[in-house]
């Protein structure tokens, strides 16, 4: 098996830990065709890059383009759902220097507009640290991932259900209308085999991504394999991967 292209990979300018060309001369050694450099959207409390970042980054990465002409590099980032309306931390002009928008819910991000987002943060934690509150996380969730997905153009959706609970179905359906892929994250248990196979009664399209916030584990595909051949999904189904030599 191979991994021709990893989407999902963070440096420092989020809380990875190499810098973009670590990441970029990992991707080389792993043998991958294509990589992106996807941090933290700025909403982000903690990790998010800071605003105006994406600038820097695009320039960064044009120079290892040329630098390194044997792997294709994009520019992308890991949005965060801000709340219950789908709204998202990147701007109209920042999307303009992506090739690739990847998004997910994060605990950390802080709500778009405090108090219509804040229970969305507070169901699921709530849920998290006390074991209940799960049937309102789920559709507080399940409704803001919905309306992102139907409002932006988002390419990836990253780790769907590792940071609280969803209906899987619901998401599917409505990342298959959008045309947008379901990670398969290596690093985060989701999507978890149970949850593959709810998806797989769409015509969802998956995407492995390592999650790697280490240069060491770019290009890493295998825990996500593990979930994929026990759920039974096809690879033609898999954007990433292919038969063949490591
Ligand atoms: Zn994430
Ligand atoms: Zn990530």
């Amino acid at each position: 098996m191979k991994m021709t292209m990893d989407l999902h990979t963070h440096t420092t300018y989020s809380h990875g830990l190499g810098s973009i060309e670590d990441n970029v001369k990992e991707g080389i050694r792993k043998g991958l065709e294509a990589m992106a450099i996807s941090d933290h959207g700025p909403g982000h409390l903690g990790f998010g890059i800071k605003p105006g970042a994406l600038k820097q980054m695009r320039r960064e990465l044009d120079a290892l383009q040329e630098k390194y002409p044997q792997i294709k590099l994009y520019l992308g980032i890991e949005a965060n759902i801000l709340g219950r309306d789908g709204a998202i931390d990147v701007s109209e002009e920042d999307l303009g220097l992506l090739d690739y928008v990847l998004c997910g819910y994060h605990f950390g991000s802080k709500p778009g507009k405090w108090t219509r987002d804040l229970p969305v943060h507070l169901f699921n934690l709530l849920n998290r640290w006390t074991g209940g509150f799960e049937k309102k996380a789920r559709a507080l969730n399940t409704e803001a991932t919905v309306n992102c997905l139907m409002n932006n153009r988002i390419d990836v959706l990253t780790h769907p259900g590792a940071k609280g609970p969803v209906d899987m179905l619901e998401v599917a359906r409505a990342a298959e209308k959008a045309g947008t892929m379901l990670e398969i994250n290596n690093s985060h248990g989701h999507l978890s085999e149970e949850e593959l196979k709810i998806c797989m009664l769409t015509k969802v399209r998956f995407i492995v991504g390592s999650d790697a916030h280490k240069p060491g584990d770019v290009g890493r595909y295998k825990e996500a394999l593990k979930r994929i051949v026990q759920a039974g999904v096809p690879l033609e189904r898999v954007a990433n991967l292919k038969e063949g030599m490591e």
